[in-house]
């Protein structure tokens, strides 16, 4: 089943069922909190809150994401994207856990004919609170599925609040059965790793108003919200890659078309096995997802810069060049891929085309800037690891590493990659703080340019939801991870 399928079958599930379709929000987050867009709620902040009154009391979207926390595990899981689709459903104040739960479960197992997904319910698992004894209850009753199937987790995993005094609850997480070539029996619970029991969809409960909130696992149950919300959000790339029989997500319809021309051009072979083919097989999906992952955010008014959300965008469309280049691929190669992911995605998003001469010629350039340094920054980092390696101290400094930043244009990740490979260490704390160094300059200069204030409750209660920010998370937020 193509991906443009499951997503209209989606939206049109939860259509039939009273909900509003509402169209994906821009990847620039439109909570002035948070850089870009990480999950299909974002937009409905407002009235999940209650801080505004819900125009409608049942919602359907499938929202582009991005996660660039998750960058360091594209190509490695067989689930992370740092661009993916969530679709989602979201009920204020109307329906709640049976609903969400009987909404679900008729879409995940209903049969293909009837519009639905047609999982074998035999391989579905759920994880839902410790002692969420009515949901664990619900999806007995609704689902039929056995107790054994239905697994308790903590706050950790299975909780969502905003941090703030205000609504809170449970949540409950739907996972597929892969098999047991993937790993031990035992259900989610146990496999830590996400290979056998991929996590679908995850759904939201808001039932409680909380106070003394200290910590994500810290907090206080006032009572009961007199209006209760659903908030859920099941991952479109991974449905599609269960769906079509491919074995993870950089192999879906949408993905692997860049993936498979990435691959011609460096005259390498996808799934070869051997000596270094591992390490190829994750470069050329590493390439396939930033490729699109640059697509989807140029194509929403982001280009590459040195802050926020264009240093992030830089990033992405600098990594995949390199990796082409260690694949062999000494040639710009985005003019031979950008096309390959635009016809992969117009159909979900035809803007992509109608904009893609705008598109492209800013991608392209970012290429052509990047390709001018590449070969004299990797000079420097080999000269730099040479005299590392000769002082006996196997690491590079943090000025190393952001003078090949700020002078060659090489994101940190890349720098710690090509580290990587050369079995060196770079100080990244240091790296970290001569960033920071220079982000306080600009802000500095930017204030004195501009007043404005940024909505730091909003920001805490996203912090709070997604967990503490680190350096690479400056533009999004960790989120739960398990
Ligand atoms: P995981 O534990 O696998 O990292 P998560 O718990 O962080 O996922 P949620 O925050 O619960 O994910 O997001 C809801 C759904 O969105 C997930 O159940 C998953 O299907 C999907 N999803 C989350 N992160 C990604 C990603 N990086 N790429 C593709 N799909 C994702
Ligand atoms: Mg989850
Ligand atoms: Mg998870
Ligand atoms: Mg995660």
């Amino acid at each position: 089943m193509q991906t443009a399928e499951i997503r209209r079958r989606f939206l049109e599930h939860f259509a039939s069922r009273g909900h509003t379709v509402v169209p994906s929000a821009s990847l620039v987050s439109p909570d002035p909190s948070l850089l870009f867009t990480v999950a299909g709620m974002v937009p409905f902040i407002p009235y999940l809150t209650g801080r505004e009154p819900a125009p409608y009391p049942r919602a359907t979207s499938v929202q582009k994401c991005v996660r660039t926390l998750d960058i360091e595990e594209v190509g490695k899981t067989t689930r992370h994207g740092t661009f993916f689709q969530m679709n989602g459903n979201f009920s204020f104040g109307d329906y709640f856990k049976e609903g969400a739960i009987q909404h679900a479960w008729e879409l995940v197992t209903g049969s293909v004919d009837d519009g639905g997904l047609g999982f074998d319910p035999e391989k579905i698992w759920v994880t839902v609170y410790l002692d969420d004894d009515e949901a664990a209850e619900a999806w007995h009753r609704i689902a039929g599925l056995p107790v054994e199937r239905i697994q308790r987790l903590g706050k950790k995993d299975n909780y969502w609040h905003t941090g703030q005094p205000g609504p809170g609850g449970p949540c409950s997480e739907i996972y597929y059965d892969r098999g047991p070539q993937f790993g031990p029996d035992g259900g989610p619970l146990v496999d830590t790793a996400g290979d056998r029991f991929l996590e679908i969809w995850n759904l939201v409960f808001m039932q409680y108003e909380l106070t003394d909130v200290r910590s994500k696992e810290d907090f206080r149950i006032v009572g009961e919200l007199p209006k209760k919300n659903i908030d859920t959000g099941m991952g479109l790339e991974r449905v599609a890659y269960l769906l079509q029989g491919v074995d993870n997500l950089y192999e879906i319809d949408e993905v692997a078309p860049v993936l498979h021309r990435a691959a011609e051009i460096a005259g390498v072979r996808y799934g070869a096995g051997g000596p270094g083919g591992h390490e190829t097989d994750v470069r050329l999906r590493v390439v396939a997802d930033h490729v699109r992952s640059g697509l989807m955010l140029i194509g929403d008014g982001v280009t590459p810069g040195n802050e926020g959300r264009g240093y992030i965008l830089r990033r992405l469309l600098r990594r995949a060049v390199r990796s082409m280049k260690l694949l062999g691929v000494d040639e710009a190669t985005l003019p031979a891929l950008l096309p390959v992911s635009r016809d992969a995605m117009k159909a979900s998003y035809p803007e992509l085309e109608t904009d893609f001469a705008r598109i492209s010629s800013v991608a392209y350039a970012e290429e052509e800037a990047f390709r001018r340094t590449l070969t004299s920054g990797t000079a420097l980092f080999d000269t730099a690891v040479r005299e590392a390696r000769a002082a006996g101290t196997p690491s590079l400094s943090g000025e190393q590493a952001f003078s090949l930043h700020d002078t060659y244009g090489f994101p940190i990740d890349v720098t710690l990659e090509m580290a990587a490979e050369q079995g060196v260490t770079v100080d990244e704390d240091g790296f970290r703080a001569l960033m920071q160094q220079q982000r306080d300059r600009a802000r500095a200069d930017a204030r004195a340019k501009k007043t404005g204030s940024v909505d730091a409750l909003a920001y805490r209660r996203l912090l709070a939801d997604h967990g503490p920010t680190d350096w690479r998370a400056y533009d999004t937020l960790r989120t739960d991870s398990r």
